[in-house]
């Protein structure tokens, strides 16, 4: 990886750095443009954004990318992308875009660490993961909430957990735990799981995995470290506490798209593209969950990636003749 921010002269806090295709994140989607791009001779360069390999990365093993029977590491299958992307000539800088400037060409784009310039714009800043918005949940993220088994799963060995959701997510990263924890709960508001078929035979026929339904988390409860779960029944209303060492939220993501709010058009909050990746701004694309609501696997914002490049591609060509 490069720091860029020490390549250019003294002027470069004022200077901002061109680039003929700039990628805003480096999840799969943002990784695949690189390469596709790369390989286009546009030399693109990939802004990282806060978590180098984007969410994927923190998943701690990915069994339905084609090409890995054995299934990959969430990490490893980034570092993968990365090799590949650079192999052909990709710059992937750690930094972070804040602002856009896409009202004219080049578009304008200020991260934290260095200004740049760009031909053409690929945004590729995934999604986060949503917050229950509970009492005691912010107070204790790091002391018991977590968002990521993978991350934290090590600190519940022989501990119980909760998890919170009826998703993929919530089962995949549910087992992921029993690898360390006594017990794993799963807490979902209704009565039938919305995670596929593979996932829930596997949580069902574990034995460490325990179910509530019909219920809602309405407070985490703990000091200085998580204690106990609030929960209410959705259909009687009845509340109960229960006790756990930690609780694990997958309840959805939220697309990464601040920076791009009133500059490029979108809908509930995920950035509007057409079939070749356009949003509503020539020469800006959008790849992957932040612009896709439906799909959300690696291979689809991949797929999504390399669309968005082939059609950047095309654009500056159009440019040049
Ligand atoms: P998801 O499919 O949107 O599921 C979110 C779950 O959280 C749902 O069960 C939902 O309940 C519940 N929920 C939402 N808001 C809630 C709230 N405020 N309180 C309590 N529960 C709440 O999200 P995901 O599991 O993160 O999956 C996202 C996408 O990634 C999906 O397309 C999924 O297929 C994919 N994914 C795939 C894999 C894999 O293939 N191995 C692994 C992980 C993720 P309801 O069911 O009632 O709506």
């Amino acid at each position: 990886m490069l720091n860029l921010s020490g390549a250019s002269d003294t002027s470069h806090e004022t200077e901002a750095r061109h680039t003929q295709l700039l990628i805003l994140g480096s999840g799969p989607a943002g990784l695949a443009a690189a390469l596709y791009a790369a390989r286009a001779e546009l030399g693109p360069v990939v802004l990282t954004g806060i978590e180098l390999g984007g969410q994927a990365a923190l998943t701690y093993t990915i069994e339905n990318y084609p090409g890995f029977p054995d299934g990959v590491g969430g990490a490893q299958l980034g570092e993968l992308f990365q090799k590949q992307a650079e192999h052909f000539g990709a710059q992937v800088v750690f930094d972070t875009a804040q602002t856009v400037d896409l009202s004219q060409r080049p578009f304008r784009i200020v991260a934290d660490n260095d200004k740049y310039t760009a031909d053409a714009l690929i945004i590729a800043t995934g999604a986060r993961p949503n917050h229950l918005e509970i009492p005691g949940e912010t107070e204790l993220i790091g002391r018991g909430v977590s968002y990521c088994a993978t991350c934290d799963g090590a600190f519940f060995k022989e501990r119980h957990v909760t998890v919170v959701g009826g998703g993929d997510s919530a089962l995949e990263e549910g087992l992921f735990l029993t690898r360390y924890a006594t017990s794993v709960t799963i807490i979902h508001r209704r009565d039938s799981l919305r995670a596929g078929a593979v996932l829930q035979k596997r949580a069902f026929d574990n034995p460490k995995m325990k179910f509530i339904w019909n219920t809602l988390v309405t407070e985490v409860v703990g000091k200085e470290k998580t204690e106990a779960v609030k929960l209410k029944n959705v259909q009687t209303g009845e509340e109960s506490i229960s006790p756990t060492d930690g609780i694990f939220v997958f309840i959805g993501h939220t697309p990464n798209t601040q920076a791009f709010e009133g500059k490029v058009k979108m809908e509930n909050g995920y950035i509007n593209v057409d079939d070749r990746m356009n949003t509503s701004v020539p020469g800006v694309f959008a790849a992957g969950e932040v612009a896709d609501s439906h799909f959300r696997q690696v291979i689809t914002s991949a797929g999504m990636g390399a669309a968005a490049a082939i059609e950047a591609t095309h654009f500056l060509e159009r440019e040049t003749g």
